[in-house]
């Protein structure tokens, strides 16, 4: 069974790399089929196997072998690998499916992000929507009954695009310019939705915490500045993923019951 959620991720992986190249370009998901962008020539199918075609084709297109970008490969697999996890972790349950959407979301935002330097509106504010109907129709996932489990996850996204809002002022005073985007208020308001208020905190932490260990290395290679504008989202999605997996883990009480006493 745990083979199977790796195929499908591996299939919705490729699904998400479709997304990540059109979504910002404004074109539809749907159709046309996948073309190779140097030589427009649309691809078979038997070249468009998630990781496989990838490794026979070299990274390269079959017609005018033209380096495909490596990020179709990394995508698949990351996929593929999160819902392997995700199944391991949870079993054969409504809360795999959905963390497995989230997931999904997570990646096509991240990898969008990273790209453009956008956060896609088109998927974290439909996410919102959808992460506080799921949490009312199905509040096992937060261990709730349904009004519970939705103000749960209602408080999520306002403590999510509250936080940020409030750091992205005080970013704005202490570096005197833009210091967090609006999109990615959305996003872990979206976060917020699917998973609850005390997710959204554990979140946070390990995005800072990513964000500062990944960065600084950036920066001192390419030569930025502390302050300049870095994609967040990326981080963000390694905080929630992370925090799905501690969910219900002592681990994320001890968190939670930190800020609590900070707070008081
Ligand atoms: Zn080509």
């Amino acid at each position: 069974m745990g083979f199977l959620f790796f195929i499908l991720g591996l299939f919705f992986g490729s699904f998400a790399n479709v997304c990540i190249y059109r979504l910002p370009k404004g074109k539809s998901i749907v159709y046309p089929n996948s073309f190779c962008p140097y030589c427009n020539k649309s691809i078979k199918w038997y070249d468009n196997i998630p990781i496989l075609s990838y490794i026979f084709l070299k990274g390269r297109c079959r017609n005018c072998k033209k380096p495909i970008s490596p990020r179709y490969f990394i995508v698949e697999l990351l996929t593929g690998i999160l819902f392997f996890a995700i199944y391991k972790r949870f079993g054969l349950t409504i809360s795999t499916i959905i963390y497995n959407f989230l997931i999904l979301c997570l990646i096509i935002v991240s990898f969008i992000d990273i790209e453009t330097f956008l956060i896609s509106d088109i998927i974290v504010i439909p996410g919102i929507i959808i992460g506080l109907l799921l949490s009312f129709l199905f509040p096992g996932i937060h261990n709730m009954d349904h009004i519970n489990g939705f103000l749960y996850s209602l408080k999520g996204t306002i403590l999510g695009g509250g936080i940020l809002i409030f750091l992205g002022f005080i970013g704005k005073l202490l570096f005197k310019k833009e210091a967090m985007g609006g999109g990615d208020v959305k996003l872990l308001g979206m976060v917020g939705a699917f998973l609850g208020w005390k997710c959204v905190i554990i979140t946070l932490l390990i995005a800072s915490f990513a964000g500062v260990i990944f960065n600084i290395p950036l920066m001192i290679i390419r030569k930025k500045n502390f302050g300049d504008l870095i994609p967040f989202g990326p981080y963000l999605a390694i905080g929630t993923i992370v925090s799905i997996f501690l969910k219900g883990r002592y681990i994320s009480y001890f968190f939670v019951e930190s800020i609590k006493i900070f707070i008081n």
